[in-house]
């Protein structure tokens, strides 16, 4: 071990997670000095997600917000609701301007090393933590990993898992009309008029303007689709709903989230994991961007104040939903397009983001549980506890 390549902390991996954790490293004063590597096979160049998420406050990447929503619709069959968002706004941020925001404050820190090549292992000696890669290695007490090994994950989700496991998977399109088709006010969340696939899937509308948006079809379910399958319902969503009219596309996303609470890795001194591969992503709706902010902000106060680091982000209350919410998917309790269409039905916006961002109290958590129909939440919820017991 050479004082070269030795770390205060390394983050192994620069996406989402990755970049915000140094993001708020470097708002720290105590902190912002340390000796950092980062390293990703690929540092980002390219504007490969995009991200939404709801804030009742003005939050740290507001700059980067490029559209947000203060009306939200969710439709099925005869009921379609526009729902008023409350003290939250829904809210979009380009992946590559994230990227490109984090990195290029990052730059300016002479402390800050920055390798792009494949990791080969992450491994430990004693209590110094290694990481490895083709030609060279680093070693640092605090290595932050959030490189999901998505094989794996591949494998485990067609295997006989005791725990829910379930995809969110789809494609999306940013598609421009010739005429004005689109309400820019309202994000259209959830549009269950379409093929389920055996599970649940709808359309997610994100409209940029009243002739631009996001529209991205998407899936619920165990297994990925092949990818004409998530085109053609786009194309026959948009040739319906917009009577043949013509668009063009500029740009496509394709993207697959593990819904589980599956552990496929723990973080354990001196590696934590982080992002989806540190259960950040939530499980039973696959939102994960507002989660990666509270886990990585979390973990900058304990490296600033000499905790002990924790990654956990879910409380446990939340938890147990979650997994009766994926139960019940997952083994068709219940149809997918019934449950939320209930929820929001039943619930204002707000609660419902509230419940969903883990912030809920117990009477809000009944009220939203009571959604459901007890002969399908009860059998579910003691399915859960006995799993867990
Ligand atoms: C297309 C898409 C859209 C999404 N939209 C939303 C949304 O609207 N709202 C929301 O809340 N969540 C969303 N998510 C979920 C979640 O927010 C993102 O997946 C988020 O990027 C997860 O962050 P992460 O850091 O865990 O993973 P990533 O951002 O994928 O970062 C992992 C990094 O590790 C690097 N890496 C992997 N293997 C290696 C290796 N061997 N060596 C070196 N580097 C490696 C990768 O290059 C990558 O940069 C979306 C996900 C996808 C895929």
């Amino acid at each position: 071990m050479e004082q070269d390549n030795t770390y205060d902390y390394i983050i192994a991996g620069a996406g989402c997670a990755g970049l915000s954790l140094l993001y708020h490293i470097l708002q720290d004063p105590n902190i912002c000095s340390k000796k950092i590597l980062v390293i990703d096979k690929n540092l980002k160049k390219s504007n490969d997600r995009t991200w939404c998420f709801w804030e009742n406050k003005i939050g740290p990447f507001e700059s980067l917000v490029c559209k947000k929503w203060d009306t939200i619709s969710v439709h099925n069959n005869n009921f379609n609701k526009e729902l008023a968002t409350g003290e939250y706004q829904y809210k979009m941020i380009q992946g590559i301007d994230f990227y490109n925001y984090v990195i290029n404050a990052a730059k300016q820190y002479s402390n800050i090393t920055w390798v792009e090549t494949v990791i080969t292992e992450i491994d430990q000696i004693a209590s110094i933590g290694v990481v490895n890669w083709e030609n060279g290695s680093a070693y640092s007490p605090f290595i932050f990993s959030s490189i999901l090994p998505l094989d794996t994950l591949y494998r485990l989700s067609q295997g006989n898992l005791e725990i829910p496991f379930l995809w969110q998977h789809f494609k999306g399109r940013l598609v421009e009309f010739e005429t004005a088709v689109f309400k820019p006010n309202v994000a259209r969340l959830m549009d269950f008029n379409v093929s389920q696939h055996g599970y649940t899937g709808f359309m997610y509308i994100l409209p940029l303007s009243d002739k631009k948006a996001l529209v991205e079809y998407t899936l619920f379910s165990p297994k990925l689709l092949e990818e004409h399958k998530y085109d053609k319902e786009m194309d026959d969503y948009l040739a319906h709903e917009y009577n043949g009219k013509n668009y063009t596309i500029s740009h496509t996303e394709i993207g697959a989230i593990p819904m589980t609470q599956y552990l496929i890795d723990k973080s354990k001194a001196p590696v934590y994991v982080i992002g989806t591969l540190g259960n950040a992503v939530k499980a039973s709706t696959g939102y994960a961007f507002h989660f990666i902010q509270e886990q990585t902000q979390q973990i900058a106060n304990q490296l600033a104040t000499n905790k002990l680091i924790n990654t956990e982000v879910h409380t446990t209350r939340h938890s147990f939903y979650d997994s009766i919410l994926l139960y019940i998917l997952q083994h068709k309790k219940m149809e997918g397009k019934v449950i939320f269409a209930r929820i929001f039905e039943k619930n204002n916006t707000s609660t419902i983001f509230k419940f969903l961002s883990n912030t809920s109290s117990l009477f809000e958590d009944i009220k939203i549980m009571r959604s459901l129909p007890t002969r399908i939440f009860l059998p579910a919820a003691l399915k859960v506890l006995l799993r867990r017991a």
